[in-house]
C-alpha cells in the first residue's frame, strides 16, 4: 500500500464518524453500525480501496454511498474534487457536517440514487462504490473517463467480489478481481 494512504489511515480518527456507544469501537478493524441499517466500512478495506484507485490531485472522483463520510475523507484528501451521492438524507447531512468540521472544501454532496451516477458533473477520472449492486451499473461505466478507474463490489447478497474496472477505450473495459467482500446492498430507486 502507498505510504501516504497508510499514514492517512493512521492519522484520521474514525471515532469522529461514529455516534454514541459505537464510538469506543472506532479502532476495531471491522464495519460498525451508523443507523438506518447501514455501516461504516472497515478501515483497512477503506485504505485498500483508496490505494486501488491510485488517486492524485488532478482527479475528479464520484463516490456512491457517502454513509458516515469516512471513505469520503480519504477521497477528498487524495483527489482534487469529490462528488458523493447518498440516498439517505440524514446520513448525507451528518457526513457533510463532519467533513466541514475537518476542513474539506472540495466535496459536493448529492442526495439521490447513485446507481444512475451523476451525469451532469461527469465524466469522472475515478469512481468509488461503497455498496454492492448485483451487476455493475452501465451508467457508471458510461460516466467514467477513458483511462479512468472504478473500484466496485458487486454480486449476490452478503458475498461479493471487489473489482477494479479500467476503461480502456469508449465502450471497452477490463475487470480485475481484487478481493472477496461483504458490503451492504446498493439500493436502486
Ligand atoms: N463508505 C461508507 C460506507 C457506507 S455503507 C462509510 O465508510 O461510512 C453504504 C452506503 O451506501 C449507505 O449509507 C447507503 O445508504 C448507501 N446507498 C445504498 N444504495 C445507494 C444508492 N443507490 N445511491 C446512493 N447511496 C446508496
Amino acid at each position: 500500500m502507498d505510504k501516504a494512504v497508510a499514514e492517512f489511515l493512521r492519522s484520521l480518527d474514525r471515532s469522529l464518524f461514529l455516534e454514541g456507544p459505537t464510538k469506543r469501537f472506532a479502532d476495531y478493524d471491522g464495519p460498525l453500525p451508523i443507523g438506518f441499517n447501514q455501516t461504516i466500512s472497515q478501515p483497512s478495506l477503506v485504505a485498500y480501496m483508496t490505494d486501488a484507485l491510485d488517486l492524485n490531485k488532478t482527479h475528479k472522483v464520484l463516490e456512491i454511498g457517502t454513509g458516515s463520510g469516512y471513505q469520503t475523507a480519504f477521497l477528498a484528501h487524495f483527489a482534487k474534487e469529490v462528488i458523493t451521492i447518498e440516498r439517505i438524507k440524514e446520513l448525507s447531512v451528518t457526513a457533510q457536517e463532519r467533513l466541514n468540521d475537518l476542513g474539506y472544501q472540495n466535496i459536493t454532496y448529492i442526495i439521490g440514487d447513485g446507481t444512475k451516477g451523476w451525469a451532469e458533473l461527469g465524466p469522472y477520472d475515478r469512481i468509488m462504490v461503497t455498496a454492492a449492486p448485483a451487476e455493475i451499473p452501465p451508467l457508471l461505466i458510461e460516466q467514467l473517463r477513458v483511462g479512468g478507474k472504478m473500484v466496485i463490489p458487486y454480486g449476490e447478497r452478503i458475498y461479493q467480489q471487489l473489482v477494479l474496472v479500467e476503461k480502456t477505450a469508449d465502450h471497452s473495459i477490463s475487470r480485475t478481481k481484487l478481493l472477496d467482500v461483504a458490503f451492504v446492498p446498493l439500493i436502486s430507486g
